[in-house]
């Protein structure tokens, strides 16, 4: 049964803005604050209906596969609320050093028989240096691209050195995994041993050394409406190229293990609000879409996702990819995707082609 729209006396302009949008036009931060306040379920509907009409107009049925392969694990040096591999936790999360060659191999292996686009080699730690360890990572992208099953993508953690950033791109780096998290505002409660000027930092040097930048945030982290939305409009600002959007899992042993996971609707149409804000942007569902959407995931197509992190994710299990590619398949969509295509610069006047895509739930 469809619940009464509290919205009826102030009704949202839902098909005006999609209509601005289809035509090349954007919306404002109060405009867009409206649809992540929207209630009733026949307008959230309503709203996942043109959010599906924008994905098709700026993506058509194209569906970008990303995986991952976490090289290095736990023990890590932050506090990050929503993370099993902090230190800081006790989480009974697996630790292992820099991993060996043959994993990276058998991932970009498994990638290309997946038709998957990237691979991403995250590590759980505060950042990379000039030194053995970045020496290491190259050497595993190098790997990686010679193989030439998948695009290498890295999320590192925090760089300080544009040296750091030139030297991952001459390895070549093509995208790399950031995330805002959440709003400048909220960001103290989910970290206190970085800053969110340091992610803003790092981004700084991967743009300056032509890499593409994938960089979204946790959502159900107890965060408002308001981050959600300046989350958005600040990854629109960046110029961020893939914005993922996990949702929190709530961990036992973290501080948000008791977190009340967020309504199934209420995800959905934060993922739509995402599309009006960031029309042409690959939108990626990561972290926690197993978990937190259940028999609702083929949904997130319609809420105007365009983008899939397939196969586990560092501490979150995903359905397995055959079943994501029989979703897929099911919903007349295509993830065969060109690895080395961007297609939020696909369209002529498009502002982040001037600027310069996995990333992780993590963080990093
Ligand atoms: S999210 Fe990344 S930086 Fe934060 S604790 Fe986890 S692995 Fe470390």
């Amino acid at each position: 049964m469809m619940t009464k729209s509290v919205d009826a006396a102030n009704p949202v302009p839902v098909a005006g803005l999609g209509q601005r949008i289809l035509g090349g036009g954007e919306i404002t931060r109060s405009e867009a604050l409206g649809l992540f306040h929207i209630e009733s379920s026949a307008d959230i509907f309503d709203l996942l209906s043109w959010a599906n009409r924008i994905r098709e107009h700026f993506k058509g049925n194209k569906i970008h596969l990303c995986s991952i392969v976490n090289a290095k694990a736990g023990a890590c040096s932050e506090n990050c609320s929503f993370c099993a591999q902090s230190s800081f936790h006790q989480t009974g999360s697996p630790r292992y050093g820099f991993v060996d060659p043959a994993p990276v191999q058998e991932a970009a292996e498994e990638a290309g028989q997946n038709g998957i686009t990237a691979v991403g080699l995250v590590a759980a730690w505060k950042g990379l240096n000039e030194g053995p360890m970045l020496d290491e990572v190259c050497d595993r992208v190098r790997e990686m691209k010679a193989s030439g099953k998948t695009r290498p993508d890295v999320s590192l953690g925090i760089i300080k050195s544009q040296r750091v950033a030139d030297r991952l791109k001459e390895a070549g780096v093509e995208c790399y995994g950031h995330n805002l998290e959440s709003s400048r505002r909220f960001f103290p409660k989910t970290c206190t041993t970085h800053t969110y000027d340091d992610r803003l930092e790092t981004i700084g040097h991967l743009k300056q050394a032509g890499i593409k930048i994938c960089s979204g945030g946790i959502i159900g982290m107890g965060e408002t409406r308001e981050d959600r939305c300046d989350l958005a409009f600040a990854l629109k600002e960046i110029g961020a190229n893939v914005v993922p959007i996990n949702i929190l899992n709530p961990i036992k042993g973290t501080p948000f293990e008791k977190n009340e996971p967020l309504p199934v609707l209420e995800i959905l149409k934060t993922i739509a609000c995402f599309r009006f804000i960031l029309p042409r942007q690959e939108i990626m569902i990561a972290g926690g879409r197993t978990v937190n959407l259940r028999d609702a995931q083929s949904l997130i197509f319609m809420a105007g996702a365009s983008a899939l992190m397939v196969g586990n994710y560092l501490t979150t299990l995903n359905q397995p990819v055959e079943k994501d590619l029989q979703m897929l398949k099911d919903l007349g969509l295509d993830p065969s995707w060109d690895k080395h295509g961007f297609s939020d610069q696909a369209e002529a006047g498009c502002a982040c082609g001037e600027v310069g895509k996995v990333t992780e739930a993590v963080a990093v």
